[in-house]
């Protein structure tokens, strides 16, 4: 279970916004090519702007997983049919 959580896009969003044990922290575009850090969890800190776009933060070096991110890309918006075999 990953404590990374994406919330589906806003309408008019180009971009979602990714949980962190339940916190906002930053934002993943809609084709997952860009992932921000904007409020750290780690040291509780906004980051500092130029490091957004390196998904790391500026003042304690915590970054988002990207790998555990896209874990939490699995069940995309709402629960999938089942498929039939
Ligand atoms: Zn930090």
């Amino acid at each position: 279970m990953s404590d990374y959580q994406i919330l589906p896009a806003e309408p008019e969003h180009k971009q979602r916004n990714i949980l962190f044990a339940g916190r906002s922290i930053g934002w993943i575009t809609l084709d997952s090519q860009r992932v921000g850090l904007e409020q750290c969890p780690a040291c509780d800190r906004e980051n500092y702007a130029f490091s957004v776009l390196s998904a790391k933060c500026a003042w304690c070096g915590w970054s988002i997983d990207k790998d555990k991110l896209s874990d939490a890309e699995q069940p995309q918006s709402g629960p999938k049919p089942h498929a039939i075999y």
